[in-house]
């Protein structure tokens, strides 16, 4: 009974906060649930409704699942002692109360058409002039689908997408947005994580997004300072750091913004296929191309063509041709080659090309 206890909370930590090898066995509850959840790319609001509507129930029947698990694996008269316990009875009068409680929940959401939804709350308060939050929903999918938004993660359950115009957080059970031009940034804190194996230091950023008239503090973002140059870049306004914090930019950090402002002065491939998830990272979509478009140099370590299709996200990309470079020598890095991540053809910085779903028609 006690292993079986142990075995249980452990799982159910994590199912609920999926380290790496979780995510990639599909045991998370958007993977168990993809094909009812529909595609987070064409449709981003409609698939957070969903998500998190899941997202609750199944979080609410864990418990419940214990005494299944005692059934299964104890059998039934372990169940029925265990059940004739104090304790084990008000667990199990919790268990059944939790997942009542949360049907009733995401019911009171789905009815009305999702009206009740904190996320339709929050899309409400921006539909002004006629508008629904299905318009201002429409205009938050448009953006997300496409390839210039910068998506940050720092644990498994939560990130943050920066759009064009929106800034969106989402975490398991809730989703915030924010409409840029209606907040402001503030650099709260900075902490240095290291980790003992390599000794390498990390540093997190801390920022506060606030509504910009009423100062009500909204969401608060937590990224990775090697992160904080493509937020910045996507936002329209600037993060204030009034408490004079240093962030930590690696030189990997600034030669990816370079070579990101590079890449995207190069001709667009269009796709009408849904992206996989990046290898590099599994937050982005894949959104790369390799087409060769520099000249022939005659060399034998020139670019040679690559007939892969789109694995790798920009950022990973960039990442890992820095990685492949000279490292006494930063300057010659953007006129460099380095090889395909998956066939080795070498390429440069004028065949890459960000790759635009645009949807079938
Ligand atoms: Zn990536
Ligand atoms: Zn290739
Ligand atoms: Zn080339």
């Amino acid at each position: 009974m006690i292993e079986f206890t142990v075995f249980y909370l452990i799982f159910v930590f994590c199912f609920i906060f999926p380290p790496s090898a979780f995510v990639s066995a599909g045991i998370t509850v958007s993977n168990l649930f993809d094909s009812w959840l529909g595609s987070e790319d064409l449709q981003f609001v409609q698939y957070h409704l969903s998500r998190t509507l899941v997202t609750v129930i199944i979080h609410s029947l864990l418990p419940l699942g214990f005494f299944g698990g005692v059934l299964l694996v104890e059998g039934y008269a372990q169940l029925l002692l265990l059940v004739q316990t104090p304790l084990g009875l008000g667990f199990l009068s919790l268990s059944v109360l939790l997942p009542a409680a949360a049907a009733f929940k995401v019911f009171f959401w789905w009815t009305n058409n999702w009206s009740s939804h904190p996320l339709v709350n929050s899309l409400t308060s921006y539909a002004n002039n006629g508008r629904q939050w299905n318009d201002v929903a429409s205009e938050i999918n448009a953006e997300f689908r496409r390839i210039d938004k910068v998506t940050v993660r720092t644990n498994p359950v939560s990130k943050t997408v920066v759009t064009n115009s929106w800034i969106i957080k989402v975490e398991p059970y809730v989703v915030q947005v924010a409409h840029q031009n209606h907040v402001s940034l503030q650099l709260e804190n900075a902490e240095e994580h290291t980790y003992t194996a390599d000794s390498q230091t990390a540093q997190y950023l801390w920022v506060n997004v606030e509504h910009i008239q009423t100062k009500q503090k909204l969401f608060t973002i937590r990224l990775n300072a090697v992160d904080y140059a493509d937020m910045q870049d996507r936002l329209q306004t600037r993060i204030s750091n009034v408490r004079g914090l240093l962030i930590n930019q690696d030189v990997h950090a600034r030669f990816s913004k370079v070579f990101i402002e590079e890449v995207s002065l190069n001709p667009v491939f269009q796709s009408q296929e849904e992206m996989d998830p990046c290898l590099g990272c599994a937050v982005n979509s894949a959104n790369i191309r390799l087409i060769r478009r520099c000249l022939p140099t005659g060399n034998a370590d020139g670019c040679t063509p690559c007939f892969c299709r789109p694995m790798w996200c920009i950022h990973c990309l960039s990442k890992w041709f820095s990685a492949r470079q000279d490292a006494e020598h930063p300057e010659s890095w953007l006129m460099s080659r380095c090889p395909c991540p998956t066939c080795r053809s070498p390429f440069c910085v004028l065949d890459v090309s960000l790759v635009e779903t645009v949807e079938n028609i």
